[in-house]
């Protein structure tokens, strides 16, 4: 790994052809090219259309300033603190484009470091008292870690190789060159993706420290390309998996919703266990797993994230409250019933096990409150069903909130196999009453049902054409 001596692909020996690229990102790639700049596409667009999936999103990488970036496009913001960038609108889409960063400063020991979780913000003056002369802000510093080397600011721009070498992962880090549309690699990235690995670049202790939130995306990837994390990189994530505590718990909400969203959930939770990654970011919920209830394991977590990865699979992607619901589901209800147990009525301690839950994640995982109180609704909701008497169920079948409660119901009925007949008295009166859901999410009643496990229809991720024409580059499992 020489960032002066990279490996170049030419075209013909790779897989990528600009008709697989989004046209906008095209465009972006063209405009900065003509205007004098060096201009890549990079990251998991590259990596996902040299195995032949459909890329997520389009990134750029270029030599261009934020600012000259924003000079070429009139559709352009710039954004990010941390992380500065430029965002460039389509109507449909967003293409990010960062300027190279350099690990130099870092490297150096250069860096400005605090002890602060970040920069601090002028004091501001007292409320309805005099007007005092506040100093101006002090610039601030365009590279900033704390004391133990996590980053807090990376704003220092570099040559190409210095980019590659500073990303998370080699198989994350291959640049493809709109200039003569050769994949340029830097750092064994193509060799990894053949061989089915992921691999942090650099030491990775030092990596894992500067952004512990690599160690989640590391399971991420693995679980999402079906590869295999290289040993090294897998010592130190299990050696500094508590460090991921230390990251904001905005972003490990983000974070967490990748992971549960993919489509391999499942496979997602099942790694997040074994590295006791779920631990950190769901420290009581993974007590409450690893007890028994009537000397059952609790086994809902994996079937839940199964089912929503059918639906995934299925282009039928849950909103966020449906997938928590799903998820914590139980847990919820055994917190609630516990509280019944000792005089709470049954509305509050459904809504108490909610804001419990919560609560005891904000410290990590910050779930807002508008995702709580989804979730509240639909377990509120849930009596609902026993009542197939009189004019209650069509009254309830035109609530707001139906669709939702339903597929919680769904869920529940097929993962304890209790209330079958339930769940079929209810499929038969909402198909005999089509028009009902009319008006309040027509789109939503429209969609079918996930498919059974069994006969699940795989997602269209992988196409046939660049993988067929160079097998070469596809990862070995
Ligand atoms: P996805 O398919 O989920 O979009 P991605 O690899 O494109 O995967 P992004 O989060 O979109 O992931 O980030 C784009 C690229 O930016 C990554 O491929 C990687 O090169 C770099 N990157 C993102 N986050 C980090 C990080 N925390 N540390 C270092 N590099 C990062
Ligand atoms: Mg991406």
């Amino acid at each position: 790994m020489n960032p002066d001596y990279p490996t170049i692909i030419p075209r013909p020996d790779h897989t990528i052809s600009r008709k697989w690229i989004s046209p906008n990102a095209v465009r972006v790639l063209y405009r900065l090219k003509e205007g004098g700049y060096q201009a890549y596409l990079v990251g998991g667009g590259v990596r996902d259309l040299l195995l032949g999936r459909e890329p997520k999103d389009f990134d750029i990488a270029t030599d261009a300033t934020p600012g000259e970036v924003k000079k070429l496009f009139r559709n352009c913001r710039l954004i990010g603190r941390r992380f500065r960038l430029a965002h460039v609108y389509y109507h449909n889409e967003i293409i990010e484009v960062a300027t190279f960063r350099s690990q130099a400063v870092l490297d150096s020991g250069e860096a400005e470091v605090t002890q602060a979780p970040g920069p601090q913000a002028a004091a501001p003056a007292a409320e309805g008292g005099p007007a005092v002369a506040v100093p101006p802000r002090p610039r601030p510093p365009r590279m900033l870690k704390t004391e133990d080397g996590m980053i807090l600011r990376d704003n220092v721009f570099g040559a190409p190789g210095e980019d590659a070498v500073r990303r998370d992962f080699t198989v994350n880090a291959l640049f493809y060159n709109i200039a003569d549309f050769s994949v340029i690699d830097y750092v064994g990235g193509v060799d990894d993706l053949r061989r089915g690995l992921i691999r942090i670049i650099g030491d990775p202790e030092v990596r894992f420290t500067e952004d512990p939130v690599r160690i989640i995306r590391a399971v991420r990837f693995a679980a999402m390309l079906g590869f295999a994390i290289e040993e090294n990189t897998y010592r130190a994530m299990l050696a500094l998996r508590n460090r991921v505590a230390l990251a904001s718990n905005a972003r490990l909400y983000e974070e967490t919703l990748k992971l549960f969203l993919l489509g391999e959930g499942e496979k997602t939770y099942q790694l997040l266990r074994k590295t006791g990654l779920f631990g950190v970011l769901f420290p009581r919920l993974n007590e409450w797993v690893d007890t028994e209830a009537e000397g059952f394991p609790h086994t809902r977590i994996g079937k839940a994230l199964e089912w929503v990865d059918a639906c995934v699979q299925a282009g039928r992607q849950p909103v966020t409250h449906v997938l928590f619901a799903l998820v914590i589901g139980q847990y919820l209800e055994e917190g609630a019933a516990e509280l019944q147990r000792t005089g709470t009525s049954s509305h509050d301690a459904i809504e108490q096990a909610v804001a419990g839950f919560l609560g005891e994640q904000a410290p990590r995982v910050l779930i807002p409150r508008k995702v709580g109180l989804g979730i509240r609704d639909i377990l509120l909701n849930q009596h609902r069903f026993e009542k197939t008497e009189g004019k209650r169920p069509l009254s309830f079948l035109k609530r707001q909130g139906f669709e939702d409660a339903f597929e919680y119901f769904r869920f529940t009925s097929e993962a304890t196999g209790e209330k079958r007949e339930l769940r079929a008295w209810w499929k038969d009166f909402i198909k005999s009453h089509p028009r009902a859901l009319e008006g309040k999410g027509e789109k939503q009643a429209a969609k079918p049902p996930p498919p059974a496990p069994a006969a699940r229809r795989k997602r269209r991720r992988r196409r046939a054409g660049p993988a067929k024409r160079n097998p070469g580059t596809g990862p070995k499992n």
